[in-house]
């Protein structure tokens, strides 16, 4: 219906058709005003009103079928016409307003039904005229034989053809508009998908496609990554506004420093490369952005340090993707963030690229083919030294040749590649798998912990997961405790907070990790209700110089008893420490000088042979 309304609302073509047909009635009415042409007289008339009714109720007219039966009664009262004398020209102008209002208003076979029925209606009247089956009055076809007939007749037609050319004219004017705004739309679009809005230069896929095509038509070239620390910061304290003002100055301070040919781009983040064509040693590069940087002395002035790293290419990459990647290694591998200047691409790091390629490899391989496993580190009771759980620490399995890399090197890599969750779920499988030998082994009343990363913690319906995992190795919830670290309050808190209450309504239980070591508060653990805390190793390592610790660390245990929430103390390597710890309120705990972390199997043997060691050793 709203369709209806829109085609029938295309109203300046309908009007300019319907004005042709109501010079056509006029005409007629001359022509009774002459008695030149009774009979089609009546045609013209009828036909006039016809089409002056459509014009005047065309709001009115809301469905396609009223459309349709108009343009049919159109199409009868042409035929009568026709019939009556097929030399007179009305009839044949009422069909040709009828087949033009039926494309105006329809498209495809819609609009060709109404032109194929009135041909043929056509070839029915001639054939019947043929074989004599209707007659012409000969008297009327005598009477419109007159000069006044003709003149009007074709004056009648003069404005009809221009009635009709007007419509198609004006379909094509709205039809240059739509593609011309079409145009203009796609020109946006593209120059939003191409370009930084802010500073007005090439985006990221605008430099991609440009380095590519460069590279791909045999082009050799220098792409340089200008990384600047301390912009969030920046945003943070001056606004939005401001930090656009400081990206577009460096914008216009970088491009002042480059040839024509070389391509300035903005990427995502605080982060500028230029692509250099034809550029075979990155020195040239370097200076002129050191000169640029050195002399936009502002960027230190609102604490912002810039990086730059620069690749040769084809040398270190036959594409973009690769090139980038080389410079993201690169200026991770930079001195800290008071670094400022321009890093040049030595052998080492090459070495270290290759190294760091070939541990994910590695790492990889060892997701898929089960090259991790857990192991064991006990807690002990504070006051028994008895085992009170057990902590599942990942470990590589080693291959002939090497040492396997500890979870201080893999794990940086598995966050790195977000492959944590799948890690962290493998991990789990591990841990749930194991409970039933510990529970053997030490009693129901045993605890296993395991480590979640937040992207396992976070990721949708983990709960759900972890529930299903239990359920299957049929393990009771309450022997699993899930370690988190602060690292997942940076996260939505709310969503943080369900995801613990699902845990805990199921009966696992939640313990935080390295307390005090990031941006631990207060108020989490007032909020969250936590059934552990354990104490970051490093209120232990400086327990014997440096008093504060030993405040703090007893503090925190205080809190944690006040709580009702357990207290682990790790990191406990020596007897002088764990003179330290046995004075405050900590419930539990664990460290070297008790026991180091083993595989299932070695605690196993260790009870067979005569029991672990809880006590100090
Ligand atoms: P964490 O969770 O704080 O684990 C305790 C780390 O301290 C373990 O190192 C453990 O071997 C070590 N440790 C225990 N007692 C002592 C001690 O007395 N002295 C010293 N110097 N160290 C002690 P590990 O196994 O190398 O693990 C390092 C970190 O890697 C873990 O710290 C944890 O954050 C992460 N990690 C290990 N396994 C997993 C895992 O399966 N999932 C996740 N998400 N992270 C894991
Ligand atoms: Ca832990
Ligand atoms: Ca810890």
């Amino acid at each position: 219906m709203t369709m209806m309304k829109h085609e029938m609302g295309d109203a300046l073509v309908n009007r300019i058709l319907l004005c042709a047909m109501l010079i056509a009635g006029i005409s007629g009415l001359v022509l009774l005003h002459g008695h030149i042409f009774p009979a089609s007289m009546l045609v013209d008339c009828a036909s006039a009103g016809l089409f002056a009714a459509l014009l005047l109720c065309r709001a009115k007219i809301s469905t396609q079928n009223k459309l349709v039966w108009l343009v049919m009664v159109g199409l009868i009262i042409a035929l009568t016409a026709i019939v009556q004398n097929p030399y007179a020209p009305d009839g044949y102008m009422v069909i040709g307003g009828v087949v033009a209002i039926s494309f105006a208003n329809w498209s495809g076979v819609r609009a060709l039904l109404i032109p194929a029925l009135a041909v043929a209606a056509l070839m029915i009247v001639t054939l019947l005229l043929s074989l004599n089956i209707i007659s012409i009055d000969s008297q009327a076809t005598q009477a419109q034989n007159t000069p006044e007939a003709w003149l009007i007749v074709a004056l009648t037609m003069v404005l009809l053809s221009i009635g009709i050319g007007g419509a198609i004219h004006e379909l094509k004017t709205r039809l240059f508009k739509h593609i011309f705004l079409l145009e203009a739309a796609n020109q946006r679009l593209e120059s939003y998908a191409f370009n930084d809005e802010n500073t007005g230069l090439g985006n990221e896929r605008y430099l991609e496609q440009r380095v590519d095509a460069d590279l791909d038509a045999g082009t050799k070239g220098c792409l340089l990554m200008l990384k600047l620390t301390g912009m969030d910061l920046y945003h943070a304290i001056y606004g939005h506004k401001k930090h656009g003002e400081v990206l577009q100055k460096i914008a216009r301070a970088l491009q002042a420093g480059l040839r024509e040919a070389d391509v300035l781009a903005k990427l995502n983040g605080p982060q500028f490369a230029i692509w250099s064509p034809d550029c075979a040693d990155s020195d040239r590069l370097y200076r002129a952005i050191e000169q640029r940087l050195e002399a936009d002395l502002t960027l230190a002035r609102y604490g912002i340090v810039a990086r730059a790293v620069a690749v040769v290419a084809p040398h270190y990459g036959e594409k973009y993707s690769a090139l980038m990647k080389h410079l993201h290694l690169v200026i991770s591998m930079a001195p800290g963030d008071g670094f400022s200047g321009c890093l040049h691409f030595t052998a080492d790091m090459e070495r270290q690229i290759k190294a760091r390629l070939a541990l994910k490899e590695r790492i990889r391989l060892a997701l898929d083919s089960g090259g991790f496993y857990p192991v064991y580190q006990a807690k002990v009771n504070s006051h028994t030294h008895t085992i009170a759980g057990f902590e599942g620490l990942a470990r590589m399995v080693a291959s002939d040749d090497e040492v396997p890399p500890g979870p201080g090197i893999f794990i940086p890599v598995l966050h790195e590649e977000g492959w944590m969750a799948e890690f962290g779920m493998l991990m789990l499988r591990h841990v749930i798998a194991d409970i039933p030998e510990f529970s053997r082994r030490f009693g129901a009343d045993i605890k296993i912990a395991a480590n979640v990363s937040p992207p396992l913690f976070l990721f949708p319906e983990f709960a759900i997961e972890l529930a299903a995992l239990l359920s299957q190795a049929k393990v009771d919830p309450r022997a699993l405790i899930i370690e988190i670290t602060e690292e997942v309050f940076a996260n939505d808190i709310d969503i943080v907070k369900k995801v613990c209450r699902d845990l805990q309504e199921l009966g696992v239980q939640i313990s935080l990790d390295d307390f005090g070591s990031g941006f631990s508060s207060l108020s989490f653990l007032q909020s969250m209700n936590f059934d552990e805390i354990k104490v970051d190793q490093s209120f232990v390592r400086n327990l014997e110089r440096d008093e504060k610790s030993f405040l703090l660390l007893s503090s925190i245990c205080k809190l944690g008893e006040d709580l009702q929430c357990r207290v682990v103390v790790e990191g406990v390597e020596s007897a002088a420490q764990l003179g330290w710890v046995e004075q405050t309120h900590c419930a539990q705990i664990q460290g070297f000088l008790f026991a180091r972390p083993q595989a299932v199997r070695d605690i196993v043997a260790a009870i067979d042979a005569g029991g672990m060691v809880t006590s100090p050793a």
